[in-house]
This record gives C-alpha cells, sequence and structure tokens, in this order.
C-alpha cells in the first residue's frame, strides 16, 4: 500500500501525457508532411538479366548505381530514409516492388534501369512517368520493362490478364488518373537537368508510358533509363565505376532539390494553415472532409480523377489546388469514409472546414 502514491501520480502524467500530447502528435503528423523517405528500385535481379550490353548485364550496373545513390542519400540527407527494393542479385516480382514503396510510405520511388535497342547508334538517359505512351518508342520501352513479368510464376492471375506485348492491355494506363502526375514530372525533369547540364549526357527528355513497376506506386514516381547499353561508348560509361559514381550523383543531387522543394512547400501550407487560425470566426459550422491530391495546375472537371472519387470538393490554398472527397459533420463518420479512400489514396488525410475555410484540426475537433 506504501506505494499506491507513487504509482498513482506517474499513472496520473501518463494519463494527462496522453491526453494532451497525442492529439497534438498525431496533428504534426497530418499537418506537417515532411519528405522522409525514398524507395530505390534497381529493375531486374537474379534470373532477369534485363537489358544485355557486349560486356555487361542491365540488372548489375543498375545495382551499383542504386546503392551508390542510396549511400550518397545516407551520408548527405541522414534524416531521409532510404529503402532498397534489392540491395544484390536478386529476382524481386514488379508489383513486389511497389508493394514495398506503399509499406513504407515513401514519399518517391525511383526505378533506376538501362535501355537497350537494335539501333546501336541510338544513346541518351531518358526519365519516365507514369501514363499512356504518345509515340511508338516510348511503346517499345514499356513493353520491354513490363515483358520481365513472364518470368514470374502465375503472372497473368497477379497481373489480372495483363499482357505485355499487347496494345489493348494498356488501355487501364489511360484510365488512370495518376495523382502525384504533376510531381513526377518535377522529379523527372530535374533528374533530367541533372544528367543533361551536370553530367554532359545526351537528354532524350521526361516521357511518358505505362510500366506496372509504376502503377500501384501510391507515391511520385520514376522509372530512369540511364542509358542504352546497346550503344558501345554509353555502355562503357555505364559499365565504368566514373560513370556509376556520376549517374548516382546526379540522381542524388535531383533527390535532395526534390526533397528541398518538397519540404518548403509543406512549410508554406503550414504558415497559411497559422494564418488562418487567427482569423476569428464566430459562426461554427465544421465540416470534414479527405484530401486526396494537391497540385499546381487546376484538374479539369470531368476528367478521370473527377469520375474515380464521389463528391470532389476543390479549395485553393496559396499557389496550390486541393482536393478532398467525402464529407461530414461528424470525425468519426469521415474517418470511416477515409477507410476506403486510403485503398486508393494511401497519403490522403482528413482536413477540416469551418464556413468553407480551412482550420486546423485540432481547432475543429474542439468545438
Ligand atoms: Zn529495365
Amino acid at each position: 500500500m506504501t506505494i499506491y502514491p507513487v504509482y498513482t501520480r506517474s499513472f496520473f502524467i501518463v494519463l494527462f501525457s496522453l491526453f494532451f500530447l497525442l492529439p497534438k502528435g498525431q496533428l504534426i503528423a497530418q499537418e506537417s508532411i515532411r519528405f522522409k523517405t525514398v524507395v530505390i528500385d534497381a529493375g531486374h535481379g537474379g534470373r532477369d538479366p534485363g537489358a544485355t550490353g557486349s560486356k555487361v548485364k542491365e540488372k548489375d550496373v543498375v545495382l551499383k548505381v542504386a546503392l551508390k545513390l542510396g549511400q550518397y542519400i545516407n551520408e548527405y540527407l541522414p534524416d531521409v530514409k532510404v529503402v532498397y527494393t534489392r540491395d544484390k542479385d536478386v529476382f524481386v516480382p514488379l508489383n513486389k516492388r511497389a508493394d514495398i514503396a506503399n509499406r513504407n510510405n515513401a514519399d518517391l520511388f525511383v526505378s533506376i534501369h538501362a535501355n537497350s535497342i537494335g539501333a546501336s547508334s541510338i544513346y541518351g538517359a531518358e526519365t519516365f512517368v507514369l501514363g499512356l505512351h504518345r509515340s511508338e518508342e516510348n511503346f517499345e520501352v514499356a513493353k520491354k520493362e513490363n515483358s520481365v513479368i513472364v518470368l514470374e510464376e502465375d503472372y497473368s492471375t497477379t497481373y489480372e490478364g495483363f499482357d505485355p506485348n499487347s496494345s489493348e492491355s494498356y488501355i487501364i494506363f489511360e484510365l488512370m488518373q495518376d495523382v502525384h502526375l504533376g510531381q513526377s514530372i518535377s522529379v523527372a525533369s530535374m533528374m533530367q537537368d541533372q544528367f543533361h547540364n551536370r553530367v554532359g549526357r545526351r537528354d532524350r527528355g521526361v516521357k511518358q508510358a505505362g510500366f506496372l513497376v509504376l502503377r500501384k506506386a501510391s507515391m511520385p514516381s520514376v522509372l530512369v533509363e540511364l542509358g542504352f547499353l546497346s550503344n558501345k561508348k554509353e555502355e562503357a560509361f555505364i559499365a565504368s565505376e566514373k560513370g556509376q559514381t556520376f549517374m548516382a550523383s546526379a540522381l542524388f543531387r535531383a533527390v535532395r532539390d526534390y526533397k528541398n522543394e518538397f519540404d518548403s512547400k509543406s512549410k508554406m501550407d503550414d504558415h497559411v494553415q497559422l494564418n488562418r487560425e487567427s482569423e476569428k470566426q464566430s459562426i461554427s459550422s465544421i465540416v470534414y472532409r479527405i484530401q486526396i491530391a494537391s497540385s499546381k495546375k487546376e484538374v479539369k472537371k470531368g476528367t478521370s480523377f473527377y469520375k474515380k472519387f464521389d463528391n470532389i470538393w476543390m479549395y485553393k490554398d496559396g499557389d496550390r489546388f486541393k482536393y478532398t472527397t467525402g464529407q461530414s459533420d461528424n470525425y468519426d463518420d469521415i474517418l470511416q469514409q477515409m477507410k476506403t479512400v486510403k485503398k486508393d489514396v494511401n497519403d490522403c488525410f482528413v482536413v477540416a472546414f469551418e464556413n468553407g475555410s480551412k482550420i486546423r484540426l485540432s481547432e475543429a475537433r474542439a468545438k
């Protein structure tokens, strides 16, 4: 009985801390979004060699560049967590690679590849974002990268009958709306700038095509083709230690610049929220919604994005257009609705509005 008062006091301190700190902690996690995790995906591996040059295989050179990129991030951006889909010569199915990124709540997915083509004179680096190919040439790259699924067991079931060589299969990429497209294009452009301006590679540009490896990744994601192993000079560059260091450094600088841009935008969003908070509002009518997308460009009504989600409601925050779905005046109810939305948008979160203006979640819940 003598220890009872001591026990009680610490018990109350814990209880107190939980009561006051937990909601605050959750709030920070939801509103102060920072770039924390990058998933680096070295293409192919194990029984899948990828493209083959006269001396090297794609699976080996891309692994070396992937590991170097991870090493630079660990060294120079210590607050960013690096996750590899493979760090050795093993076979990883395409859908598992996106799973790894989703499970780790990655802020960016970078799939690294090297190309090969019949005409040995073709060379240069290119970066792809997910979408429907606009040219035969881009379609060929997607076909080649997707055809590795035939090495997987029961691929027809896993990929719902997707035939990597049939153009009809690619219609899914037209129907889908990638809410992260803007951010993916932004990071892809940074990578191409680095390849061209800092490493002096031939810039083949940012392109769009339907890659299965990017399809299920619910974050900005890009597929980099470092160069052509079918071109003698380019193969020698990519196969060399120096070439791998150059390409990994270029990728590192692009990831770093993207992270800086991402973090400064989040800071700006926080600032806007703080300003809104200081605007006193007397009439209380709280509405909760689920935020699913944020974009610099306005998404047109009637596009597949609008068709995919019910009751899309857009609001402007600074220079960004933000999109929400669902609606309720009850917090528990909106959490319930969010469970379904999460299946499509892994990083969605609840936002609160009072008379049409965004307010802090904590403020809404206190009313
Ligand atoms: Zn590849």
